[in-house]
């Protein structure tokens, strides 16, 4: 590990976008599929099976979405929820996360009988024991598929837990053909429940559907957002003049959650330096770090904040900027992320 590593690793980092099934230990899901008897995965060695998930040529988003199918099948036990929650938050706080919000669907761990509200109540206990047991502070988002019709369901169980620890709804999943605001009800019941709405969007499809996220969902964050850049002028790596849209997504400050090799593993982009982080950050768009995926992509917060330091020559102070920022966006209690960035403002001296 080199220098900046080393300091990346140390300093307190926040992550918006982090999903459940997309971050277990490849131990973890082979010592699962032990307990609940299931057959299918494809390896049975951890580092095999690391490999195997590991989908950096999946070339498309909706390739590297059938890697979950596996990790999705061992999440079918209220303990099993529980640990991966929880190991999620001890791995986080490993990595120096200090706040995170982790999402999961609920609906797809209900093959085996779970419902909805005991699937979303494993959760809260798993992050609330890595809570107790490393102070990172974590809270759970329920993601509905937007290829599926149950997202008002989804929401209504989200809902039901909007004061113990799920701070907001999300729509996941294949984004082309698959609209937002065909969840227009979804949307509705939970931001009326009091949730917070961050819907992926602009991640493999253009700025129009970033537009139905924002406004005819009434989205407050965005899930990647990345292509928000399609509204923008670009020359020699600069956002030279901003279309009407991308103009107000970076003017109202717009929350994108982004994650660079993610993006990587499913977008145009061969490389990081062509990745358009870079521009968004220096036109001034609200552009966070985050994993995405650490098992899919093979990759950690530490791993993220390095690549985007490195790649596009970013200061120790731009990412605690991104930091502050981030905890700035997120859903959770407001006391708490209020301390929080105190605590890294008092560090930065
Ligand atoms: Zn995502």
């Amino acid at each position: 590990m080199d220098c900046t590593s080393e300091s990346i690793a140390a300093a307190p980092k926040a992550v918006l976008h982090d999903h459940l099934d997309g971050g277990l230990r490849p131990s973890t899901i082979l010592e699962l599929a032990d307990e609940q008897c299931y057959t299918g995965l494809p390896e049975d060695e951890p580092d095999a099976l690391a490999a195997w998930f590991h989908q950096g040529d999946a070339g498309s988003l909706e390739s590297y979405l059938r890697a979950f199918d596996q990790t999705v099948a061992v999440l079918q036990t209220e303990a099993a929820i529980s640990r991966a929650a929880f190991e999620a938050g001890i791995d986080l706080a490993r990595d120096g996360v200090v706040y995170a919000e982790v999402r999961h669907g609920p609906s797809l761990s209900t093959r085996r009988g779970l419902t909805r509200e005991a699937v979303l109540e494993a959760m809260i206990d798993g992050f609330d024991r890595a809570r107790r047991d490393t102070g990172i502070v974590i809270y759970g988002i329920a993601t509905a598929l937007r290829h599926e019709t149950d997202s008002a369901d989804v929401a209504r169980a989200a809902v039901r837990y909007s004061h113990r620890g799920i701070v907001a709804f999300d729509l996941a999943g294949p984004e082309s053909g698959f609209p937002p605001d065909s969840h227009l009800e979804a949307c509705k019941i939970a931001t009326e429940g009091g949730l917070g709405l961050t819907l992926h969007a602009g991640e493999s499809d253009g700025p129009h559907s970033m537009w139905r996220a924002l406004a005819l969902c009434g989205a407050q964050r965005i899930g990647h957002g990345v292509h928000v850049v399609d509204d923008a002028e670009e020359r020699d790596g600069e956002l030279t003049e901003l279309g009407a849209f991308a103009r107000r997504v970076r003017d109202h400050r717009i929350p994108l959650e982004v994650a660079i090799t993610s993006n990587l593993d499913t977008g145009p982009w061969a490389t990081a330096a062509d990745h358009p982080f870079g521009a968004l950050y220096r036109a001034g768009f609200n552009v966070s770090i985050n994993t995405d995926n650490r098992l899919m992509s093979a990759t950690s917060m530490t791993r993220e904040y390095t690549l985007a330091a490195e790649t596009f020559g970013l200061s120790d102070q731009d990412l605690r900027g991104i930091t502050v920022r981030a905890i700035e966006a997120g859903f959770g209690d407001w006391d708490v992320r209020r301390e929080i960035i105190e605590a890294i403002e008092a560090e930065d001296g």
